[in-house]
């Protein structure tokens, strides 16, 4: 029973897969389930597949099923059953509460338009993952944010700035860039619930690795920007933080992250049309790719 240079008993490793059944996975998908599931099976670690199903207007089950069909054809095997975070939507609250109370939260009121428009004007400032809210809500008074919650649609953000001076400096270990900083600026005041979904995926899923016990986060590199958000969210809600693992993600012939919106061919679509899953499951491992794809550089 070997420790590691972090304390972790080789069995102690725990790793998850956490798709959301918004939509058909593509190949991009593909890779990081494998690179999660291997990276916990080369550890003697255990897999958890957790649907993040909080997105009560995008997700369907028809997606969920199509994801367990994929994982099964890919012969990835996850270990205890299947998590889904539409069953923990109360912890989600009562998280959502507890950071109300703390007062590092305000109501935006903002529309879509209201934000495009400053978008369009070039005044927002453009961050890892687009434009940054602009701030506009976060000087309103108590009163006038309590006035107009009566009778406008809004959503709850983190006050960034606020949580920065209160959390100090706070550092995560990646296991391929080394130490990094949390930085407060770099995603801004994110959405912690959205106007129509009961909470972010940034609260849900801090809560749940440390729920889940997930000892290393193994997914891709185009969600750390996010990971300085959940490093802030784990010291507010007191809870651990994983060692993390942001791997290179699959880009197409333009250079861009597969996505469905670029319409990438779902698995579904290989696996109907007769493709060998565990062969595809091997290339991938071998950094073999379909014309077309390639790996990111870092
Ligand atoms: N559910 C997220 C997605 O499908 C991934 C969450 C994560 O790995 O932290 O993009």
């Amino acid at each position: 029973m070997a420790l590691t240079s972090r304390g972790y008993v080789q069995q102690d490793v725990v790793v998850r897969f956490a798709p959301s059944p918004n939509g058909l996975l593509h190949m991009g998908h593909a890779y990081a389930a494998i690179v999660a599931h291997d990276f916990a099976r080369n550890k003697g670690g255990r897999v958890l597949l957790r649907m993040e199903d909080i997105d009560i207007q995008r997700s369907r089950p028809e997606y969920t099923d199509a994801i367990l069909e994929d994982m099964r054809w890919l012969g990835l095997i996850f270990d205890e059953e299947v998590i889904y975070q539409s069953r923990r939507f109360k912890d989600y609250d009562a998280a959502l509460q507890r950071l109300i109370r703390m007062g590092v939260t305000y109501p935006c009121f903002c529309t879509r338009s209201e934000l495009r428009t400053v978008h369009e004007k070039g005044k927002a400032e453009i961050g890892p993952d687009g434009p940054i809210y602009p701030g506009t809500c976060r000087g309103l008074s108590a009163d006038e944010a309590a006035n107009r919650m009566q009778s406008e649609a809004f959503c709850l953000r983190l006050d960034a700035e606020k949580v920065a001076q209160q959390c100090g400096r706070l550092v995560w270990n990646d296991e391929y860039r080394g130490e990094q900083f949390a930085d407060h600026a770099v995603l801004g005041d994110v959405i912690i619930q959205p106007k129509d979904t009961p909470v972010s995926y940034h609260v849900a899923v801090s809560l749940d690795d440390a729920r889940d016990g997930i000892s290393h986060v193994v997914r891709g590199k185009d969600l750390l920007a996010s990971t300085h958000v959940h490093r802030f969210l784990q010291a507010l809600l007191e809870l651990p933080t994983p060692d993390y693992v942001h791997h290179p993600v699959l880009l197409d012939e333009t250079g861009y992250k597969l996505g469905k919106s670029r319409n990438s061919a779902s698995l579904a679509i290989l696996r109907q049309g007769g493709i060998d899953g565990q062969k595809l499951a091997d290339q991938l491992r071998e950094n073999i790719f379909p014309v077309g794809i390639t790996l990111s550089k870092d």
